[in-house]
């Protein structure tokens, strides 16, 4: 990238971030950098305005027995080594130990289709952020689900660590391809709530499945209820009739991971 392109600033706190990004007009925040860098190889990256670098902002903690808290700039290669489910088994599936060591929580949260989108949506988490109007924390459904207008920097998220959790993803052998479909399910103080991804830009709650664990459903039954409530795609990796095919499978092993079996 050559200097004349963009501003950068780098900040060494998180409240020089906070100033920095504003209300994120112009600003294009670069954290792992592991899907930027390569649309500055391409030329495809934003010219003008102004980069903000978090690698020196702090932003990255990783605390909490009871509600966990997970800055912006955490490693998925240190989220992975954790115990914070059904994250950190997100977070071990995603490519190789290259990109796991730069990738961070913030990136894969604002960039589709980020794998642990899946497994915070099933916890429950809530996402801190600030841009126009300030800093809020909302349900990850209403982050994810923010206006492309809405420019916001990520804090951390949060949630209360679920019961027992489980997540599998199915993905092609090769390290540097993405999920074909992921799904994650967690035992949280609101029941049992069990997401899934790669079936559009963004993850979805599995409500009918939820339900039918309710009223006492095996995990093969529950999972079955699944495939009337996605509307799946076809792209490169996978048909819209395969995702249909596959999915209540991917439920059911979630969910006896989750219930030990
Ligand atoms: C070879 C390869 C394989 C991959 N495989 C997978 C995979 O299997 N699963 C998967 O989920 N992902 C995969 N990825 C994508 C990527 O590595 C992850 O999604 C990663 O977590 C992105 O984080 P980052 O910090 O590198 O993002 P960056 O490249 O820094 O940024 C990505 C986007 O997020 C925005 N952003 C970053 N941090 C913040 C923040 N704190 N606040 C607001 N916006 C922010 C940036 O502006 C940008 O739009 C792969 C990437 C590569 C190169």
């Amino acid at each position: 990238m050559r200097a004349s392109d963009t501003d950068v600033v780098r900040p060494e706190s998180p409240e020089q971030a906070v100033a920095a990004f504003g209300d994120g007009h112009g600003v294009t925040v670069f954290g792992g950098g592991t899907i930027l860098m390569p649309t500055v190889s391409y030329g495809r990256y934003p010219r003008g305005g102004r980069t903000l670098m978090l690698d020196r902002a702090g932003l990255d903690e990783l605390s909490g027995d009871g509600t966990v808290t997970i800055g912006a700039m955490t490693r998925l290669s240190r989220l992975a080594a954790s115990d914070v489910q059904p994250v950190a088994a997100a977070a071990a599936q995603v490519a190789d130990l290259e990109v796991r060591g730069q990738a961070t929580i913030g990136g894969n949260l604002c960039a589709p289709p980020g794998d642990l989108q899946t497994a915070l949506l099933a916890a429950g988490a809530r996402v801190r952020s600030v841009g126009a109007g300030g800093e809020r924390t909302e349900p990850i459904d209403d982050f994810l689900a923010r206006g492309a207008d809405d420019a916001r920097l990520v804090l951390a998220v949060e949630f209360e660590r679920p019961r027992r959790a489980g997540y599998i993803s199915q993905r092609r052998a090769h390290a540097h391809s993405y999920a074909v479909m992921s799904v994650a399910c967690a035992e949280t103080g609101e029941g049992t709530r069990v997401a899934a991804g790669g079936l559009g830009l963004e993850p979805l709650r599995l409500t009918s499945v939820e339900r039918a664990l309710t009223e006492g459903a095996s995990p093969a039954e529950a999972a079955a209820q699944a495939q009337d409530e996605v509307q799946p795609h076809d792209d490169a990796l996978a048909s819209a009739w395969y995702r249909r095919a596959v999915l209540p499978t991917l439920v059911t092993r979630a969910l006896e991971q989750m219930q030990g079996g």
